[in-house]
Order: structure tokens, then C-alpha cells, then sequence
């Protein structure tokens, strides 16, 4: 979809001398939609909150973007619906300066596209072996990770490199000041004695909207605590657990860091139970007092709210040992 028009996948082109290409002068958002067979109905997840980390980057990059984004959903759903998918399906949204005239400083016009694709796996793994880089993740004094530019993927993009030439499946970064950071389209917690941490978000972080999950979830529906703080990379070592999180990765168990091996270099209980319960809530099987999913085949009759003080059975959380 280019400028909320229909366009067939090979027609959505963009000029060579266009300063998205030439400065990467473009924000983006990706996320997930998420077929549930049971109920016929595919949910996006936490899409208004995607929109909104759209608009927050589109400030920070000072780019034009008239109306309201939150009614960019109605164009998500509509481009789902056009392409028919019954499957997990994942958007890319762009907002980018096109013009091939087009300055560096130009805060318009700018041009927006939708893509969705089925999902395919994030990593060839169930547990990763993270190698820390020798690349600095970027800071808010020169790149402002939580700016979700297309411009700041160069920087995890270096970063995985070295992590496979030094056989790796994928890298953390360490901010300028030496604390764990974040990866490369993933945040990262640890598991200490029972307790959640993860670093904050002046951490040179992008503010994932995963991780708030995560952090919601393990607090409201687990009752754990979680500490948002500034992370050593020793803690990475002597972590119970270690997962990272995002949009197209959902949760993944982390099994060594630096070789250290995490845990016992699979899949802990609490990684599984957030796991668990991160996918029953964002395929619609458990309704969460957040009303994250959005239906978009039948948008009337499911995305009415549960009645307050109702259980219902049917949404209740499942534990892991139900679903097996
Ligand atoms: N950090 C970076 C750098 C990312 O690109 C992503 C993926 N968008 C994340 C973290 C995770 O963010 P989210 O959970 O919102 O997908």
C-alpha cells in the first residue's frame, strides 16, 4: 500500500536520488498479526501503540506526516484483508521523504507505505548464543535509539555482522558507557533469584513494545518483580535466565552469552511462562485487561471488551502444561 492506495508488491518503488535512500530519512514501525484458527480472526498486537511509537519517531525526526496516525490501523487492516490472509503475517509501515529533489533538512512531503508478508522465522534457533560486540550501541547524544529510524539499523547491522564471523547467532550491545544495551531488533532481560531485570530505558534503547509487554505481564499475571536498570555485562554471566524480545521474535531464550552458558543453555520456566503467555494474548486465546489485539475480519463483535468482574472461562491464561 503506497499513500493508502492498493499497489501490487513489485509496483511500490522509490526513486534512486529520493533522501530516504540517500540519508535514510525514514521512520518505521514493524509488528505482527496473529491468526487464530478457533475463532476465524486474525488480531494485530498492540497496533494503536505502534502508531504511537510512529508519531514519537516522526517528531523526533521532525517529518510531516498530516492527520491523525492512530487511522493508519484502518489501512493495516484493510491491506490484510485485501491480500486475505489466514495465516501470522507480519507489517513493515514506513513514512519516508520520496521526492528525488528532496532535501536532508526537508520535513516534507513525505510518502507512506504498508507492507505485510507471512511470518517466517526470526531466528534459526529456540536458544542463542549472543556474542557482546566490540560496536558501541548508538546514544541519544548522536542517534536517539528510541527514534525508530531506518538510518539507526546500520549500527546493529555492523554488530551481527561480527557476531556471525565470530560464530555467534546474534549481538548484544554495550551502551558508550560499557552497560548491556539491547541487539540488533531485540531487548534484552535477565533472570537473577526469581527477579526480572532489564535495562532502562536510558539505556540507549529502543523502547520495545514487547518488552512492555513482558514487563506488564510478568508483573499483573505472574506477580514478579521486574527491575528496569542499568545492566552489567557480567550479569549477563551469572544470569538463571537470559531471553531477548521483539515484534518478529516474539520471546527467545537466550543459551550463552560470550559462552557463558545461561541456565542450562535452554529455555527457562519463567522465559516459557512469558512465552506462553505472550503468544495466548497476542493470538486472542486470553483477553488482557489492556485490550491489545485488534481484530480485522470482525472488528464489531470481537474487540467488544470483556464485562468487568466477568471470568471467563474461555479466556482465562492457560499454563503451559494445559497447552501440551
Ligand atoms: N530494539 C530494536 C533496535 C528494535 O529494532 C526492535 C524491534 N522493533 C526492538 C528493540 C523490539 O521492539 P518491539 O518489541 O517494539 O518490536
Amino acid at each position: 500500500m503506497f499513500d493508502g492506495e492498493l499497489v501490487e508488491y513489485d509496483a511500490a518503488r522509490l526513486h534512486v536520488l529520493s533522501p530516504a535512500l540517500k540519508y535514510g530519512i525514514a521512520v518505521f514501525e514493524g509488528f505482527c498479526g496473529y491468526w487464530n484458527p478457533g475463532h476465524g480472526e486474525l488480531y494485530t498486537f498492540r497496533i494503536q501503540d505502534h502508531l504511537r511509537r510512529l508519531r514519537a519517531s516522526l517528531d523526533l525526526a521532525a517529518l510531516d506526516l498530516a492527520g491523525d496516525v492512530s487511522s493508519l490501523q484502518g489501512d493495516v487492516h484493510r491491506l490484510i484483508a485485501a491480500n486475505g490472509f489466514r495465516q501470522d503475517v507480519h507489517m513493515r509501515l514506513q513514512v519516508f521523504l520520496a521526492s528525488d529533489n528532496g532535501q536532508p533538512e526537508d520535513t516534507g512531503p513525505t510518502c507512506t507505505s504498508i507492507a505485510v508478508v507471512p511470518v517466517s522465522p526470526y531466528f534459526g534457533r529456540a536458544a542463542l548464543n549472543l556474542g557482546v560486540s566490540t560496536w558501541a550501541r548508538i546514544g541519544d547524544r548522536s542517534m536517539p535509539p528510541r527514534m525508530k529510524s531506518i538510518a539507526n539499523y546500520h549500527n546493529g547491522r555492523l554488530a551481527s555482522i561480527e557476531a556471525q564471523r565470530h560464530g555467534y547467532d546474534a549481538p548484544l550491545m554495550l551502551t558508550a558507557q560499557g552497560r548491556v544495551s539491547e541487539g540488533f531488533g531485540y531487548n534484552v532481560f535477565l533472570v537473577r533469584d526469581g527477579m526480572l531485570i532489564t535495562p532502562s530505558v536510558t539505556e540507549s534503547i529502543l523502547e520495545g513494545i514487547t518488552r512492555d509487554s513482558v514487563i506488564r505481564l510478568a508483573r499483573a499475571q505472574l506477580g514478579r518483580t521486574v527491575e528496569e536498570r542499568p545492566v552489567d555485562r557480567t550479569e549477563l554471566y551469572s544470569a538463571d535466565e537470559v531471553f531477548v524480545c521483539g515484534s518478529g521474535e516474539g520471546i527467545t531464550a537466550v543459551a550463552s552469552v560470550d559462552g557463558h552458558r545461561c541456565g542450562d543453555g535452554q529455555a527457562g520456566e519463567l522465559t516459557r511462562q512469558l512465552r506462553d503467555q505472550y503468544l495466548a494474548v497476542a493470538r486472542g486465546e486470553a483477553l488482557s485487561s489492556w485490550q491489545w489485539v485488534s481484530p480485522v475480519y470482525r472488528p464489531a463483535v470481537a474487540s467488544r471488551p470483556p464485562r468487568p468482574g466477568r471470568v471467563n472461562r474461555r479466556t482465562r491464561w492457560r499454563t503451559s502444561r494445559e497447552r501440551a
